[in-house]
């Protein structure tokens, strides 16, 4: 898969590209990322990019020309029209579906406002706009970074372990289980307990008993009561198993208690 983006600040885009999972996909080819210079796409000598507002008012505007000049250069090097989205935050709200619904595509153009945004005339031209919340940014660069990033743990071979993505939080509709890693047990922070192990800073005991069907068990009965204490919302469209369903009627039966 290959992500172009289009910014006026090509090396935060590009510093944020290099950690992790993402610059190692880029490095071994899994992943291609292009950072466009939006001021490459000038033709004035001062390269500007902005102007005032027509109808007048405080902010500036990027202006249409040099996005539709990237635009073009990016379909010439691709040989095709890309998929163009839009940064804003009056966009289709990114959500792990809609992650899911981008990864479908070979190639996606992600263009970064700044200032008012872009003028509006370049809408002419975009596919999809997507916001990532609804707050407003200073520019889309951030959320352009968060769409690659999300998009791209979905590409096989992006994440080293494809289950670790099955399992993330969202992917089947509910939150992920609690992780713990060595030491089994750590000292308890509490004033005037210096030395003492209090029982929250010890490994739940099942994950050492090595029983594999325990484990699986305890694991889906923690996703479960995680997401029916903190997002009840996404029970509503998850894809439960029959014993995610048995556990979860245990869990609001006690609930009730
Ligand atoms: N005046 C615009 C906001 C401009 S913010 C409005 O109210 O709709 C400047 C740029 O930051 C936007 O063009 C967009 O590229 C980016 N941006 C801001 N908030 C964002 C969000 N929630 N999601 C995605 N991009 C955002």
């Amino acid at each position: 898969m290959r992500f172009d983006i289009v910014t006026i600040f090509p090396a935060m885009v590009e510093d944020g590209l290099r950690a992790g999972v993402v610059g190692r996909a880029i490095d071994r080819g899994v992943l291609a990322a292009r950072v466009h210079d939006l001021r490459s796409f000038t033709t004035d000598r001062h390269r500007v990019v902005d102007d005032v507002a027509y109808g007048g008012g405080p902010g500036m505007v990027l202006k249409p020309e040099p996005i539709l000049r990237a635009i073009d250069a990016v379909a010439k090097e691709i040989g095709a029209a890309p998929r163009v989205l839009l940064t804003s935050p009056q966009g289709t709200r990114l959500t792990q579906q809609v992650a899911e619904r981008l990864v479908q595509s070979p190639q996606l153009l992600l263009l970064c406002g700044r200032y008012e945004g872009v003028d509006e005339r370049v809408r002419s031209r975009v596919d999809e706009e997507i916001s990532i919340g609804d707050y407003v940014l200073s520019g889309g660069e951030l959320a352009a970074l968060v769409i690659v990033d999300v998009v791209a743990r979905l590409i096989p071979g992006v994440v080293g372990d494809d289950q670790s993505v099955a399992d993330d939080s969202f992917s089947r509709g509910l939150l992920d289980f609690p992780h713990y890693t060595r030491p089994a047990e750590i000292e308890g922070g509490a004033a005037g307990q210096t030395g003492t192990i209090s029982d929250a800073l010890r490994v739940p005991d099942v994950l050492l008993s090595g029983n594999h069907a325990e484990i699986r068990r305890w694991r889906k009965r923690e996703s479960l009561s995680r997401t029916l204490e903190r997002r009840p919302d996404l029970l509503e469209s998850a894809a439960l198993d029959d014993e995610e369903r048995e556990i979860l009627r245990e869990l609001i039966a006690q609930q009730g208690k």
